[in-house]
């Protein structure tokens, strides 16, 4: 920038002094041309002027001459008078002298002495005063030879009457006069003073101011100049450049000249012009510093200008230069920040952690990040300039199908966008990389697009952490089966799609019979790989539309969708019950297990989610009242069902917390004659012990025998507290009586739930421990047949520990369930309790009559005791006797009764 504009200026500065140079020159060429042609000018005036002079002066000379003639020589004063007439007349001329043929001159005017020596025959005769040099004596000696008019070289005198030195042009007349008829030589001569060194006429002249003016003689001698000159002299041949130029044009009129006349060193310029009809040269000649001052003074106004003209441009350029210097600074300043900003872009760029990659608007790469390069694959230099789809290709992660390119979208939309989720990118190398991005338009400061940013980064680990984290969420750990709150979602799903198909939709719990018995018994570990094999075989028996999900320990949630009718729905549940049903091999031990189904049926249930899975619950509780390993369908009496038993809960609950649990207790008496065979406690006839039988004080109801809260005696929230209620209760009141001296076994019904709770038996433990003066033999647990077959080795096995602590074992409701007498051999019991509902009828039905007897007699053989419940009268009484039956419980003896009722009672019945 600047260089350039140093440059224009140089130039201008150039064009601006050739211009005024060549101005200058042509102006000086003119000057010199016009002086020129004034100085010829007035070279041919002083030419004419002395042609004329010295015409003038041979005529006036030659008339002189004539009257010398006509007066006579001889008569010299005559002629003195005439030449003193003469001078007179011709006041050009200072002096005038005539010398005849007779000899003695007569001279008039100043310099009398110099004119002597003039009009003496020859230069033989020249004397002081007149001083002359080589060359004025041959000129004088060519005059005095000629004959005729005739002009000499300047002659200088020391005359008195003259100035000492002053010069004297002596003009020549040779001529003849008639002395007496006879022609006589007659010379005349006339002085013509040089006044300043120029002739007289030349005062007439307009003399160049600071010029000269010079008459010559052809052969170069100097015949007068003004001013005179100061470094040669008159009468003295010049070489100057004047001279050199007449030599040098011989056949020229006229000519003019210019150069350096080196005698003055000067430069002059001049003009000559030869004067017509003598050997003499005119000329006018000036210094140059005349034409300089002239040329100066024309050149003034443009130079001026011109100065002008520059001053302005350096001011210009001074301006402009400091204000490109100052544009220059700002630029290098906007440069250093562009650069600065830049800088930081590109440091910004390469440290993030995000991948960036820019296009122009075609697409095409412009710029990447090595975060982008290590995640896409490919070299910077590889991607550069390539078209963005080439090398960025991103396919959605549900279908793989190609993913609308971002950068496209933002050339067309011109905003900013956000990659659609779950996207996943193609390495160059093919790997898969899900990433997240976006993509935002790159604008120039009027708006225009100027490209695309797109900013990208690798969410593979975070995605699949999302997608763990969600299938932790709704998966089961264990087995792998979706969770309950996915099995909720499934239902919903299903639910609603229901409405919309005209099929039906199952929804059923799955519970296994007996789980809690294997994972006690072969442990935890054991267990778990169980579920795990349920999981796995209930999945492979349902279809694949089927959801089968863990909702907690052993229970599994059903969705079966698009059932046609139900022959279907029950094949599905029998092949999911023979499914688990299957036995499996655990850690070496042969399992058998089972598991009870309830389902419910949707559109037929029109309930809301709730009320759906409550509904298959019921079902559940169904199939496992009605003795596992089957399915139930939910009917609507159960709803009736379980509202009660919710409300026998609640209530039993209350009175629980409430202490308005009480213990009544009912004699089992002995009706024996003698010892009962096999046996050595019961005494005959006599009380053998107290049945404790629970009651409930309601506040308006009074009191409530259990038929009114059965359900909640083997509820899994309630059994074992009312169990350890009914222990605590029954020990201290047997404890009490033993301490009152009134030793009465005591007998307890135990909840089937309770029994096989693994805390049973600490429960117990600790009971009796709690009441140490009552002696375990002295206590007897009633367990109801149907007890141990829900989980048989673990009934066994608790029943042995509690005959182990000396506990006696009796088994209640005999004959009701499906207990068969080798059942009573495996189980540990002492008592067996003969349900009331066979001995109820003994009287009237052979049937139960047989039943009994059997019992009755198998047990005496096994050595148990039996009990008859449900003694009414005396004719059961003999009955059973007859039987071999003596130990009886029932209203013929006694009603259940409060406990502080019962020492009474024993009194009066022994
Ligand atoms: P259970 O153990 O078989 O008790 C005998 C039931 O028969 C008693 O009914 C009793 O009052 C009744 N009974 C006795 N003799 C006669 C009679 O001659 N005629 C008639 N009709 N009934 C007679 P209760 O007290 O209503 O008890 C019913 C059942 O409730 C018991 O049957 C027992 O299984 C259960 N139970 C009673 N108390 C408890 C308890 O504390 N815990 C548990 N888990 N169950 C209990
Ligand atoms: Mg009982
Ligand atoms: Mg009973």
């Amino acid at each position: 920038m600047l260089t350039w504009l140093n440059r224009v200026w140089l130039v201008f500065l150039v064009v601006v002094l050739a211009v005024g140079g060549w101005l200058g020159y042509a102006d000086w060429q003119q000057i010199r041309h016009q002086y020129g042609t004034n100085l010829l000018a007035m070279a041919a005036a002083v030419a004419d002027g002395t042609h004329l002079f010295l015409n003038d002066a041979h005529n006036s000379m030659l008339m002189l001459g004539n009257e010398v003639d006509r007066e006579g020589v001889n008569h010299s004063i005559t002629t003195r008078q005439a030449l003193e007439k003469y001078l007179a007349l011709e006041h050009n001329f200072a002096a005038i002298g005539v010398r005849s043929w007779q000899g003695s001159p007569v001279a008039v005017g100043a310099d009398k002495g110099l004119l002597d020596a003039l009009l003496s025959p020859s230069g033989r005769g020249v004397q002081p005063p007149l001083k002359i040099n080589p060359e004025q004596h041959r000129l004088l000696d060519h005059c005095w030879r000629s004959p005729g008019f005739c002009m000499g070289p300047p002659v200088q005198t020391t005359s008195m009457h003259t100035r000492e030195g002053a010069w004297m042009v002596p003009l020549f007349l040779q001529t003849q006069i008639l002395d007496h008829g006879v022609p006589k030589p007659l010379r005349m001569v006339v002085l013509l003073p040089l006044q300043n060194g120029q002739l007289p006429f030349w005062a007439a002249l307009p003399l160049p101011q600071h010029g000269s003016i010079f008459l010559l003689r052809n052969g170069g001698v100097l015949e007068s100049r003004y001013p005179p000159p100061t470094k040669t002299s008159f009468s003295i041949r010049q070489n100057g450049i004047a001279a050199q130029s007449i030599f040098a044009h011989q056949g020229a009129q006229s000519d003019v000249y210019y150069g350096l006349a080196t005698v003055v060193n000067q430069w002059r310029l001049g003009a000559w012009y030869r004067v017509a009809g003598y050997p003499l040269v005119a000329g006018a000649g000036l210094p140059r510093s005349v034409l300089v001052v002239a040329w100066w003074n024309r050149m003034t106004g443009p130079l001026a200008a011109m100065l002008t003209l520059l001053l302005l441009s350096v001011v210009g350029y001074l301006t402009v230069r400091r204000m490109a210097r100052e544009r220059i600074q700002e630029k290098a300043a906007a440069e250093s920040l562009l650069w600065e900003a830049k800088e930081r872009a590109e440091v910004t760029l390469h440290s993030i952690g995000d991948a960036v990659v820019t296009t122009d608007v075609s697409g095409r790469v412009t710029d990447i990040n090595s975060v982008a390069e290590s995640l896409m694959g490919y070299s910077r230099t590889e991607m550069l300039g390539k078209p963005l789809d080439t090398v960025f290709k991103i396919v959605r992660e549900a279908d793989h199908a190609p993913a609308a390119n971002p950068v496209q979208r933002v050339l067309q939309e011109g905003k900013i966008i956000g990659l659609a989720n779950h996207t996943i990118l193609i390495t160059a190398q093919g790997e898969e990389r899900a990433i997240e991005d976006s993509a935002a338009p790159i604008r120039a400061r009027d708006g225009t697009l100027l490209g695309v940013v797109l900013v990208f980064h690798d969410v593979t680990e975070k995605r699949q952490l999302t997608a763990d984290l969600a299938y932790q969420a709704t998966h089961d750990l264990l087995t792998g089966l979706p969770n309950r709150a996915l099995f909720l979602d499934r239902l919903q799903q299903a639910v609603r799609a229901v409405t919309r198909q005209e099929t039906l939709l199952l929804v059923g719990i799955l519970d296994l019979d007996g789980f809690k018995q294997v994972n006690d018994r072969l442990g935890h570990d054991m267990g778990d790989i169980l579920l795990r094999e349920v999981a796995r075989r209930t999945r492979e028996a349902l279809r694949t539309k089927d959801t089968i999900a863990r909702l907690g320990g052993d229970e599994f949630g059903l969705v079966l969708p698009e059932i046609h009718h139900m022959e279907g729905a029950q094949h599905l549940a029998n092949r999911l019950l023979q499914a688990i049903a299957e036995p499996m091999l655990l850690d070496g031990n042969s399992v058998t297990i089972s598991g009870s189904l309830g389902f419910t049926v949707i559109p037929w249930d029109d309930g809301d989610q709730r009320s759906v899975l409550r509904h298959a619950d019921m079902a559940l509780y169904a199939a496992k009242n009605g003795g596992r390993n089957q399915y139930q369908f939910y009917e609507k009496t159960m709803d009736a069902q379980q509202e009660q038993l919710m409300e026998e809960i609640t209530m039993t609950q209350e009175a629980l917390e409430e202490q308005r649990l009480i213990m009544y207790y009912q004699p089992v008496v002995s009706t024996h004659d003698g010892l009962a065979p096999g046996q050595g406690v019961a005494p005959c006839q006599g009380v053998i012990g107290f049945e404790a039988l629970i009651r409930m004080v309601h506040p308006q109801l009074g009191i409530l025998a259990p038929a009114a809260f059965a359900n909640a005696l083997d509820h899994p929230r309630l059994a074992r507290r009312i169990g350890c209620f009914v222990l605590d209760a029954v020990l201290t009141q047997g404890e009490q009586w033993h301490r009152d001296g009134l030793p009465l076994r005591m007998s307890m019904n135990i909840s089937a739930r309770h029994l096989l709770d693994p805390e049973f038996l600490n429960d117990m433990r600790a009971a009796l421990a709690a009441h140490p003066d009552l002696a375990p033999e002295m206590c007897e647990i009633e367990v109801t047949e149907s007890a141990p077959m829900l989980d048989f080795p673990t009934a066994q096995e608790t029943l042995r520990a509690c005959n182990n602590l000396g506990l006696r074992i009796a088994l209640d409701d005999f004959g009701t369930g499906s207990a068969s007498l080798s059942y009573l051999q495996k189980l540990p019991a002492q008592t067996i309790k003969v349900d009331q509902s066979f001995v109820r009828d003994i009287l009237n039905d052979p049937r139960d009559f047989a039943i009994v007897a059997g019992v009755t007699t198998t047990a005496n053989m096994l050595g148990l005791e039996v009990v008859a419940e449900g003694v009414e009268t005396i004719g059961h009484l003999q009955l059973l006797k007859t039987l071999d039956c003596h130990a009886m419980q029932g209203y013929l003896f006694s009603k259940p009764m409060p406990a502080d009722e019962v020492p009474g009672w024993v009194k009066s019945f022994n």
